[in-house]
């Protein structure tokens, strides 16, 4: 007798409606797509008209739905996978437009924002599970994705209080199907660690090619500084350039919708930046190598973690 092939697992969801399709909209497309375990259907929608020309040529939806609130008709899970400010705009538009028991979820990098923003605009009959898969690169837009990005990368949910469970589950499935391991994490606890995980190293890179850059435009005296910065920037400077790199608007959105976090991490940094100064002018060579070592310790668990 042939052996028989193993059962493919049942879809966690039927039709899952993609709002921006972008860098992770994309990539969870592809997944959907390549092991058609995560959903029946894959519906794309993106405000672009480019970006849905560039979808159908790259082939990774089932159904490209230009208009926003049709692409949400009969879809038992929406993803917002836009930039977080524009959210409420986009729950706006389709709330009356959702089934009712549909799952709404969303990828974006702050929690509380998305809460305040979206929960109070969606239907009673519809389930909101809020999630953020910590996986990226400094790349953007649709042809930016692929189908290993979220493979070993952790996915954290947070539900608002009264999610039924096993709406809950259903995306946490999602996400463990894309490769993730996923924590279920308070709101305001998800945008202090990230504060001081992603968004403050974000504003550091930023700042510190900004400087740079302003450099090089202040004068003849340093006019050779811009040709340097580009020639010596394997000195560490080209490690921040990458990070510097990363979409304009996405992170403008998330610097201004986790504001009190960001600028209590931000704070904190400083003071320690100015311990540090202090220690160099003082030549405190035990405070600079403690610091450093410090520095070391953390990379050594993370590559023990295997998340470098
Ligand atoms: P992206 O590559 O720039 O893609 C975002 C897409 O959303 C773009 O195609 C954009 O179109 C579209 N869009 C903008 N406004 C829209 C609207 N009102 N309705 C429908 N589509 C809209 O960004 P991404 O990196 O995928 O980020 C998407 C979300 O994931 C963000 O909320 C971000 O915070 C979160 N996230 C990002 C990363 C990362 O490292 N990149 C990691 C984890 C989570 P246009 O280009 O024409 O504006």
């Amino acid at each position: 007798m042939p052996e028989s092939e193993p059962a493919q697992p049942r879809p966690v969801f039927q039709r899952l409606t993609l709002i921006g399709t972008g860098l992770i909209g994309s990539s969870v497309a592809r997944i959907a797509r390549e092991r058609r375990d995560l959903a029946a259907e894959v519906v794309v929608t993106d405000s672009s008209a480019a970006v849905l020309d560039r979808v159908a040529a790259l082939g990774f939806a089932d159904r490209i739905e230009p208009d926003l609130a049709r692409s949400v008709a009969g879809a038992d899970c929406v993803m917002l996978c836009a930039p977080v400010g524009a959210y409420a705009a986009i729950a706006a538009a389709i709330a009356p437009h959702l089934e009712p028991g549909a799952i709404v979820t969303d990828v974006g990098s702050t929690k509380v924002s998305v809460i305040r923003d979206v929960g109070p605009l969606l239907p009673r009959r519809v389930h909101f599970v809020p999630a953020h898969p910590l996986a990226g690169t400094e790349y953007s837009g649709p042809d930016a994705g692929f189908t290993t990005l979220f493979q070993g990368r952790w996915c954290l949910l947070t539900p608002p209080d009264g999610t039924a469970p096993g709406a809950t589950e259903q995306v946490a499935e999602l996400w463990r199907r894309a490769g993730s391991m996923v924590e279920v994490m308070d709101p305001v606890h998800h945008d202090r660690v990230l504060a001081i995980v992603s968004h403050l190293p974000h504003l550091i890179a930023f700042t510190i090619c900004g400087t740079a850059d302003d450099l090089a435009t202040e004068g003849a005296s340093i006019e050779a500084t811009r040709s340097e910065v580009l020639k010596f920037a394997a000195t560490g400077f080209r490690d921040f350039t990458r990070i510097a790199a990363s979409d304009p608007v996405m992170w403008r959105d998330v610097f201004l919708n986790n504001k009190d976090a960001l600028l209590e991490m931000l704070a904190r940094f400083t003071e320690d930046a100015q311990a540090m100064a202090r220690a160099v002018r003082w030549g405190d060579a035990a405070y600079i190598e403690d610091r450093i070592g410090r520095g070391r310790k953390i990379r050594q668990g993370l590559i023990e973690s295997k998340q470098a």
